[in-house]
């Protein structure tokens, strides 16, 4: 420990952010991070306690209190190669990781957490700055000759990827989009991770001589047979990209969109990639979000930087609590989670339910809705003789996903399914089909960008254990 008294002296700050204007105005990454000496005061805060919750909080088992303290002592080569040792990208993770480690930080019980997220993502910013992040292509001596295909190049792909590279086996990433990174390329919004971020962690895969295929629909391009016949193990990380819909009277209007396919078109045209489908733009429209986390979060911020008339958040269920019930310590609370775009402009609307929409000329013009109440049981009723209607020139589902889309790879390789749409694995990481592996959202359901990394490793493991009958590593 860095500090012994450092946990009673130093309070937690907040990490500075762009100013609103500033940032209302481009697409660049919101946070400005701390200065070095600030940096170190807040790693100074970790009270090593012991029994480190936040390791557990953390799906990679990140050593947290290892690197704080390494960041105290200025450490910082070492501090990344520990942080190496457990999380294959912390610049995704340090940027976009909702920090469930913090949650579990044995300082929230009384006090507000290490800001361990931002000392993550500063060790790796440090580390690539000073060259220490480059390719290690397995030595030519450990290849084994076995051909391994990833399905997928998000990131629980690119984790499996790197992991059965490094133990020797040939690896090809297919994807089905013109670029790879999965949602961190097509989804999750610019200013919350530079593309050019997940392009700099591909190219060092490329030199360690793992094969990216994009533009490559698996199923169509390559049938589910030529992969199985050319490799010796398949892992599927195909996402859950099924988003929900909204069966209700007017859905069919023009105007009214998924989520994904306009934050996928967001990142192509800031990206100044041609958009092929019909445009869904906000500029100048009244714009209405449909749910409230992540996805809806992401549309807003870039509602706003397009130029919209307006633009709410309506969610169906209640106002969550500000701050966390002390009890809930040290799990994931449920409470009002506010993200930098929610500062940026816009209202939100909480208890609000959603009865259809109207319009003339097939373009929505109206969303019809209903305050709603939640029932002892947990059930979200409509208030009857509550409705009421908002202007709305395009609207957004963000109301979650369903699981894999079931496309033809999926139905020809005859695989099971779970209760949540998810792809099953009765063992593990394996699929009902020999040879076939699945990792990350397509095994557990929409999750997060850490959760997939620790599936794309876990996987790995197993799938190297399969080919090898045994496996050193880490997972
Ligand atoms: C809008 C949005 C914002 C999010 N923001 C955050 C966040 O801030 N923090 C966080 O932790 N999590 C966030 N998440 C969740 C996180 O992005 C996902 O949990 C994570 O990306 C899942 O990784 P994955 O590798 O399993 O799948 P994905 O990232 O979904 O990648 C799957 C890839 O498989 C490809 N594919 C599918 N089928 C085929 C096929 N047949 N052939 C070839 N390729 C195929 C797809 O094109 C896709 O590129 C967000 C999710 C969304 C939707
Ligand atoms: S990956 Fe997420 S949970 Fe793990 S240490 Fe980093 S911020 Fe915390």
């Amino acid at each position: 420990m860095g500090d012994p008294k450092g946990f009673l002296k130093i309070g937690r700050k907040p990490v500075p952010k762009r100013p609103v204007e500033e940032r209302l105005n481009d697409y660049r990454y919101v946070y400005k991070g701390f200065p070095e000496e600030e940096l170190k005061e807040q790693a100074a805060r970790c009270m090593d306690c012991g029994v480190p919750f936040c390791n557990v909080g953390c799906p990679l088992g990140n050593l947290i209190p290892d690197w704080n303290d390494l960041v105290y002592k200025e450490h910082w080569k070492q501090a990344i190669d520990r942080l190496h040792a457990t999380n294959n990208f912390p610049e995704f993770t340090g940027m976009l990781c909702p920090a469930p480690c913090e949650a579990a930080c044995v300082l929230a019980i009384n006090d507000d957490p290490v800001t361990i997220k931002e000392i993550e993502l500063q060790i790796i910013n440090r580390a690539f700055e000073e060259g220490w992040v480059v390719p290690k292509p397995p030595p030519p001596e450990i290849r084994t000759g076995k051909k391994v295909a990833v399905v997928g190049s998000g990131p629980a792909g690119l984790a499996a990827a790197q992991q059965l590279n490094w133990a020797g086996h040939t690896v090809t990433v297919f994807e089905k989009s013109d670029r790879i990174g999965g949602l961190l390329m097509y989804g999750i919004p610019d200013f919350k991770i530079e593309k050019w971020v997940v392009e700099r962690r591909v190219g060092i895969m490329k030199q360690e001589g793992i094969e990216f295929r994009p533009n490559t629909h698996v199923g169509y391009d390559i049938t589910a047979e030529e992969l199985q016949r050319d490799h010796d193990a398949v892992v599927l990380a195909v996402g859950a990209l099924a988003g929900r819909d909204l069966p209700v009277p007017g859905r069919e209007l023009d105007g009214i969109h998924l989520a994904m396919d306009y934050l996928g078109q967001q990142n192509r045209r800031v990206a100044g990639l041609p958009v092929e489908e019909a445009e869904i733009t906000a500029k100048g429209k009244n714009v209405i979000i449909l749910g409230g986390g992540d996805t809806s979060a992401d549309c807003l911020g870039n509602a706003n930087r397009e130029g919209c008339a307006s633009v709410r958040v309506i969610t169906h269920g209640p106002k969550p609590p500000d701050s966390p019930d002390p009890l809930e310590w040290p799990d994931w609370p449920f409470v009002l989670h506010t993200y930098p775009a929610h500062e940026e402009g816009g209202e939100r609307e909480f208890s609000v339910g959603v009865k259809g929409f109207s319009g003339s000329g097939g373009r929505v013009e109206k969303i019809n809705l209903v305050e709603t109440e939640r029932t002892e049981d947990g059930k979200t009723l409509h208030k009857e003789g509550t409705e009421f209607e908002m202007d709305a020139d395009l609207v957004l589902l963000a109301i979650g996903f369903t699981g894999p889309v079931r496309d033809r790879l999926l139905e020809d390789l005859n695989l099971d399914f779970g209760e949540r749409g998810a792809i099953a694995s009765p063992e593990g990481f394996a699929t009902s089909v020999p040879g076939v592996f699945v990792a990350g959202d397509a095994r557990l359901g929409a999750d997060l960008i850490v959760t997939a990394i620790a599936e794309g490793r876990k996987a790995a493991r197993q799938v190297d254990q399969h080919l090898m009958g045994r496996s050193l590593l880490p997972g």
